[in-house]
């Protein structure tokens, strides 16, 4: 009897223990479920609800928004205000400069079909109550693609109801008032699968407890792995202490969860390269805004390496820099310094610092930093001085700086062949030097992708009820961010976002 006993025993104990768990565990379902509410998940959430499906967003953070919150402009082609405008830059055009820029090695069927939604999108953002203020550029010069979004009738309560947060704030109402479930601080934490489909997600919430939702299609849209140092280690191995500007808690959970499931991964060394500058500066301080001029940067030897110039494309500037290891000196003389003073700065930072600035809080910002003596800005009144302080040889550093100034005075740059406009020479007391730094606005690597936005196996067949979109999708760039085409990474999520929500509904059997 006591045996009997205790097998019963001994089996309710295992029952009572494989049931703890599931009862412990809260369930949810629904038909399409979102992991990241920025803005490629926000865009997935509006266009599934539009489809008549039920939706779940989980958000790792207090608030929705993401690196959403930060951008400025989407990117299209064809979209009605370009053609009110007379501004011709037609589908086939960005298609081909996307490919041509990754040399082929970008997903030749996804830019298609982001690029051919893009205006269309522009019209949906506009009947959301997204409005474009206007069309401007990636790239100082380049074409203009760049949407940038006005300030929305909010702002009076909403101080930040303008660019993509204004479209943040729109979509989150959309979504609120519409029926969809937003969970804040409550990541997802792994993706459920049954035969092989992906068939819901399990999220913990503020207080630990597990959730498990159980869904018919699961977007992923985490939003990249910026934040997370042994994915940036293994995937970004020129450069992975690379800045990361705008990131908050992008630990890489959605390309990790989906790879846990069997998708293949694409792109993962490429990030979105940005200005070099300095952690811990907001993108418009103005001593990092005279540093980044078009002037003159030398390596920790002192010699030049670039043309400076090559900063109206970032990533130009960031690659250059990353070649020589990732520290540069921006060295600029007092009659620079009074020229961006009194005249104004001659290559714009975005919306940060436009063009013609005058830097009148440069003096502040610099003396500030000159006095915490943390190594990032020099100055001296003799190029050797400087030399000494910067750790450089002071026979290279005056080489380079003899070169610029016969550069300036014969308006040729027989080194890097940068535009006369921007040959200043280094030959007024004071001088000042500025460390910069590799920086990046995000990860863009990711889930290997189909044009419809599935995740693909390692052999390129799709894994029924999984979609990444944004930066948690690679495909979009070759080994280098492209700034030709502005707006397109915020572009590309919100055309991703709907390009999944459209196929996941269709998967589900929601809409044909
Ligand atoms: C300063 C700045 C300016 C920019 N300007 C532009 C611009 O003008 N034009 C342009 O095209 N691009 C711009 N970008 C880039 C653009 O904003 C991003 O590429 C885009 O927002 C990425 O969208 P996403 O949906 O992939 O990620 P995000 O918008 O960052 O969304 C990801 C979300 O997932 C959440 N998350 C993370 N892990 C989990 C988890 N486990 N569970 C649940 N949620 C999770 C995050 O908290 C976040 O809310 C800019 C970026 C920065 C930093």
């Amino acid at each position: 009897m006591k045996g009997f006993f205790g097998k019963i025993g001994l089996a309710l104990a295992l029952v009572t223990a494989m049931a703890v768990p599931a009862l412990a565990e809260k369930t949810m379902d629904t038909d399409v479920a979102i992991i990241g509410a920025g803005t490629s998940g926000l865009a997935a959430a509006v266009q599934a609800l539009q489809g008549g499906a039920k939706v779940i967003v989980l958000e790792k953070q207090p608030k929705v928004g993401g690196t959403g919150s930060f951008c400025e402009g989407v990117f299209a082609a064809e979209s009605k205000i370009q053609k009110r405008i007379g501004i011709d830059v037609s589908k086939s055009f960005a298609f081909k400069l996307i490919m041509n820029y990754s040399h082929w090695k970008a997903n030749g069927a996804l830019a298609k079909a982001f690029v051919d939604k893009s205006a269309e999108t522009i019209d949906w953002l506009d009947d959301l109550g997204v409005k474009i203020e206007y069309v401007g550029v990636g790239g100082f010069g380049g074409p203009l693609t760049w949407h940038v979004i006005a300030p929305g009738p909010d702002l009076v309560k909403d101080p930040r109801d303008f660019h993509c947060q204004r479209m943040i704030n729109v979509f989150n109402k959309y979504v609120l008032d519409h029926g969809g479930k937003i969970l804040l601080e409550t990541p997802g934490t792994e993706l459920i699968t049954e035969n092989g489909k992906v068939v819901g997600v399990v999220a913990k919430d503020k207080s630990g407890e597990k959730i498990r939702i159980n869904a018919k299609a699961v977007v992923v849209a985490t939003g990249g792995f910026a934040n997370n140092k042994e994915m940036m280690k293994k995937y970004v191995k020129d450069y992975p202490d690379v800045i990361p500007v705008g990131q908050i808690g992008k630990d890489g959970d959605g390309i990790r969860m989906s790879e846990a499931v069997g998708a293949s991964l694409e792109g993962m060394s490429t990030v979105q390269a940005y200005r070099p500058g300095l952690a811990g500066f907001h993108p418009a301080d103005q001593m990092i805004a005279l540093a980044v001029q078009p002037y003159f940067w030398v390596t920790p030897r002192g010699e030049r390496y670039t043309d400076e110039s090559s900063i109206e494309y970032w990533p130009y500037a960031g690659n250059a820099l990353t070649r020589v290891g990732g520290t540069t000196y921006a060295i600029y003389d007092d009659a620079t310094r009074k020229f961006a003073v009194e005249k104004g700065i001659e290559m714009p930072l975005g919306e940060w610092v436009l063009q013609g600035t005058k830097l009148t809080k440069w003096e502040d910002a610099f003396n500030k930093e000159l006095a915490r003596k943390r190594g990032n800005v020099f100055k001296a009144n003799t190029i050797e001085d400087l030399a000494k302080q910067l750790g450089m040889d002071a026979t290279i550093l005056k080489a380079s700086v003899e070169k610029m100034n016969k550069a300036a005075a014969t308006r040729e740059d027989t080194e890097f062949n940068k535009q006369a406009k921007f040959l200043r020479p280094v030959a007024t007391p004071p001088f000042y030097a500025t460390k910069l730094l590799p920086r990046h606005l995000g990860t863009l690597g990711g889930v290997k992708v189909t044009a419809e936005a599935e995740a693909v196996n390692t052999k390129g067949v799709p894994i029924p009820g999984l979609y990444a979109v944004g930066t948690d999708s690679g495909g979009m760039y070759g080994d280098s961010y492209d700034l030709l085409l502005g707006g397109g990474t915020a572009g590309y999520a919100i055309n991703s976002g709907r390009i999944a929500a459209e196929n996941a509904l269709k998967y589900a059997g929601i809409t044909k």
